[in-house]
């Protein structure tokens, strides 16, 4: 997954209005900057923070409060306070099982298979609540300019974000009034921001460690051009993992001195988090921090000195599990450290010295990190929008797919059309035909993985082709096409050639992938390597032989009269036991069925063959033979 860049740009935006934002949509935080004086600009208030907390607070009455204010609110009402939306964005209650486990609120889920948050017995989509997020962004961007920030925007998305979770993305931006030119990936941005498209070879690394997520992404960079080598992560690892480092501690010594039901109640909690991560933060630029809590509800006022020394082996082996993250993606892209030209830091967490330095030992050279690391992303974006405008028109972003795409065929074996690593926007079509004489419908089911069985991959959709002419089997001649465009929104179109029926579908967001999922699904493709070839081999032989006795059976009257009795009996018990093994679905027991069918039928060939024979010659004269 990733994208490349190309020295062109298709549509250029008319430039009915002036400019256009870049915003980071964060887990965390969001923020927006825009191009101004030559250069992008995050837009910040005068006095306040850039960064927009993505927060949502819903009070029992009354509009929901969005932001900073929201993010205060969670000590008070955290069942009403929605953190980490991103997560939840273009899934499926089944794919986020293990965020909800950590997080205090209720879900459910549409018809449509969106997961939706209640509060106050209402329910909110990711989408709508994303959307209350941009808005408070585009809000604080026009505070910023003193007018109504521009509604063209450039949105960031993960590297490893899935269609449906681009789409959601997208969505969520039109839900707010939003116009999106492009979705683009984090790491991209973050490299132009720092203006290596400008350079002319290299391989750069992005490494992105934010408030709940890591990811890590090997870029190469030849004029002007960027391609995605490889990108691994942890979708649970951040800055929320060395707060709970430091929350452990305190916890611990809390309890021991005022009773351990202090700390029962969620508001403390949340209360004891944010100390722990103002004391994390105080140690990113001092030797020492504190981690002071104050709870007047409950005469509770506790101070714990932290230094540096004792927060780096608390958290070390989370800097650890980076850089596995890291190593992996350097294998993958087959590359040496040395071989590393950039090294580009991204997110907040990536402000800990400790972090720094174990990335510099690791790539052996000083990062960049001239760029405030939560701000290079929506820089970056910026920069992308400007481009969009019409502002400088020579680089366009593409992204590639993280998982094959194909269509299911006969017996329940992928075809994948589109492979895993393709550049996008990218379009293949592939042949299919009809498996039964006279079927008039065909139903597509599109699948995403590494698989070779449609049930081991990802659902993606379903449709059906309707219209087809009554034909033999195996005569329709059916093009399906998929086409995946900038953004990443897969269109599957099938089209009969003959008769011009067609029909297609826009994979809509029905379930999403993590990375972790993605990493699954690949590592399970290398484990189930050999299985899945069985597996696939019985489906392809399963079908094989079901044209086989669709065929037979068909001739079975010719074969009763032209067949000698032996010949015939032997063409019916191996009818039978193909029939068998055809539902048995063992490959070897499949392999031996069709043989024996095959040899078992050659009598009969041969029989209908003379009788094509004959016919074809008793419709000729003589001398044209
Ligand atoms: P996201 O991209 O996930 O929205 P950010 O890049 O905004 O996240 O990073 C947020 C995380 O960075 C939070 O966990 C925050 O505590 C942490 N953070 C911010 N500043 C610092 C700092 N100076 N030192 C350590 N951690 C920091
Ligand atoms: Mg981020």
């Amino acid at each position: 997954m990733g994208y490349i860049e190309l020295n062109v740009l298709n549509q250029p935006v008319a430039p009915q209005q002036q400019g256009a934002l870049g915003i980071d949509l964060g887990t965390t935080h969001s923020l927006a900057a825009i191009w101004k004086d030559g250069r992008p600009q995050v837009l910040r208030v005068e006095g306040e923070s850039a960064l927009v907390p993505s927060v949502v607070h819903f009070p029992r009455e009354g509009a929901p409060v969005v932001g900073q204010a929201a993010r205060e609110q969670a000590i008070a009402a955290p069942k009403d306070t929605l953190f980490s939306i991103k997560r939840f964005m273009g899934r499926g209650l089944g794919d986020v099982q293990q965020e909800l486990a950590t997080l205090p609120y209720a879900a459910s889920e549409t018809e449509r298979g969106l997961i939706q948050l209640e509060v106050h017995g209402r329910k909110y989509t990711p989408e709508q609540l994303s959307a209350l997020v941009l808005r408070k962004v585009h809000e604080t961007a026009s505070r910023a300019l003193g007018e109504t920030a521009p509604t063209r925007v450039v949105v960031t998305v993960p590297a490893y974000f899935d269609d449906t979770q681009r789409q959601a993305t997208r969505d969520a931006a039109r839900l707010a009034g939003l116009e999106v030119l492009r979705i683009v990936n984090e790491p991209t941005a973050a490299s132009l921001a720092y203006g290596l498209d400008q350079r002319d070879k290299g391989v750069v690394v992005v490494y992105d460690l934010g408030g709940g997520t890591f990811d890590v992404t090997v870029l190469s960079i030849e004029e002007g051009v960027f391609r995605v080598l490889s990108t691994a992560g942890d979708t649970h690892l951040g800055g929320d993992d060395f707060d709970a480092a430091l929350v452990t501690l305190a916890r611990a010594e809390i309890a021991a001195a005022h009773g351990a039901e202090v700390l029962a109640d969620a508001g403390c909690q949340q209360a004891l988090r944010l100390a722990c991560e103002r004391c994390k933060i105080e140690l990113s630029s001092a030797p020492r921090g504190e981690i002071h809590l104050v709870i007047p509800e409950r005469r509770l006022a506790w101070r714990r000195e932290v230094s540096r020394e004792e927060f780096e082996a608390l958290v070390a082996p989370l800097v650890e599990r980076s850089m596995a993250a890291c190593r992996q993606a350097m294998s993958d892209a087959k590359l040496a450290p040395e071989r590393i030209a950039e090294v580009v830091l991204v997110g907040g967490s990536s402000r800990i010295p400790a972090v720094r330095a174990r990335v510099a030992a690791f790539f052996g050279r000083k990062p960049h990190s001239e760029l405030n690391p939560d701000e290079v992303v929506a820089l970056g974006a910026a920069v992308q929008a400007h481009i969009l405008v019409g502002g400088k028109r020579d680089i366009l972003l593409l992204d590639v797919t993280p998982l094959s795409l194909g269509v299911e065929t006969m017996g329940g074996a992928v075809s994948k059309i589109i492979q895993r690593n393709s550049t996008v926007p990218c379009s293949a079509t592939e042949g299919f035909t009809t498996y039964a004489d006279d079927q008039t419908g065909i139903d597509f089911h599109i699948v995403q993985g590494e698989r070779e069985l449609a049930a081991d991959c990802r659902s993606l959709g379903r449709f059906k082709l309707r219209g087809i002419p009554p034909m033999p089997a195996g005569m329709a001649k059916v093009g399906v096409r998929f086409h995946i465009d900038a953004d990443g929104v897969l269109t599957v179109t099938a089209k009969e050639e003959g008769s011009g029926a067609s029909a297609s579908i826009d994979v809509q967001p029905m379930h999403g992938l993590t990375d972790a999922e993605v990493e699954g699904m690949l590592a399970s493709s290398f484990e189930h390597a050999k299985d899945d070839f069985e597996a696939r081999r019985a489906a392809d032989l399963a079908t094989e032989i079901g044209t086989m006795v669709h065929a037979v059976e068909k001739n079975l009257n010719a074969a009763r009269a032209g067949l000698d009795k032996e010949s015939l009996l032997d063409l019916e018990e191996a009818l039978a036991r193909a029939k068998a093994a055809a539902r048995d679905r063992d490959a070897r027991a499949l392999q031996k069925a069709r043989d024996e069918f095959e040899r078992a039928s050659l009598p009969l060939a041969a029989l209908l063959m003379n009788n094509v024979a004959q016919k074809a010659l008793m419709g000729r004269s003589l001398d044209e033979v």
